[in-house]
């Protein structure tokens, strides 16, 4: 493979950003007493081209966070292009309508924000279009998203309705629950927020015991997640930038 030189510094770039990442996500488990193994990182590559994501897949990263449909979808083709060899799990992190869901199915193997009894039904049917279609295999992961402030504007369900919210997700034939996602909303402090995303994702698992993901951090706040239980930072910025 051979390189430009821009290619080859945005390749020690994200190597060096990597590795600083991955030393404040241990750094934050051993201060709370954790493995580190136990927490996963999704890069969230929104806004960024294919090809940074072809260049993380090369320093070992395999799971991918998009927030809008159409830009995942084609960053997905074209990471197959670039790398067909490579392994990469795509999550929509971002509010979804419900009419882009039979066209999700067919790229996305998680989606981390879901928040309503209809998009969980949307993607159910989606789903199972898709497999009839020989579309895909696997069922769809599903993470029900808890809006901590209950601010309908910035996505999330209110803390009373994930518990429904959630067996809904279990009940579907073509989901599988994986547990809960939130962003530490503005105007409360991240401990205090976290630590109502901790009691609830305890109750989910209560009730499930296999939805064991509980997605919390971004590059501003991963510590204060890690500390409270987060088995998956989402993490943009510190990885690649400003957008
Ligand atoms: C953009 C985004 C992130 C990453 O945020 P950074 O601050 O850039 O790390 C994480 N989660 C969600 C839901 C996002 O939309």
């Amino acid at each position: 493979m051979t390189e430009s030189p821009d290619e080859e510094r945005r390749r020690a770039d994200l190597a060096d950003a990597l590795a600083a990442v991955h030393e404040r996500v241990a750094d934050a488990a051993r201060a709370a007493g954790r493995d580190p193994a136990e927490i996963g990182l999704l890069a969230v590559t929104k806004t960024w081209p294919a090809t940074d994501v072809a260049l993380l897949t090369d320093l070992g990263l395999a799971a991918f966070g998009e927030n809008k449909e159409q830009e995942g979808a084609a960053k997905a083709a074209e990471l197959a292009a670039l790398r067909p060899d490579a392994t990469a799990r795509w999550h929509v992190v971002g509010r979804l309508q419900r009419n882009k869901a039979r066209s999700l199915v067919r790229w996305a193997h998680a989606v981390d924000s879901v928040d309503s009894p209809r998009l969980v039904d949307a993607l159910e049917a989606a789903a199972g279009k898709a497999v009839d279609a020989g579309e895909r295999v696997d069922p769809l992961e599903v993470l029900v998203q808890i809006s901590v402030d209950g601010d309908p504007d910035r996505g999330g369900a209110p803390v009373d309705e994930v518990p429904a919210l959630a067996d809904r997700v279990a009940g579907c034939a073509h989901l599988h629950l994986g547990g809960v996602m939130a962003v530490a909303p503005q105007g409360i402090a991240p401990a205090e927020a976290f630590a109502t995303v901790w009691e609830l994702a305890q109750r989910v698992r209560a009730a499930h015991p296999r939805a064991t993901t509980l997605s919390a951090g971004m590059s501003g706040d991963l510590e204060t997640a890690v500390a409270y239980g987060s088995t998956c930072v989402r993490v943009g910025t510190a990885l690649l930038g400003r957008r």
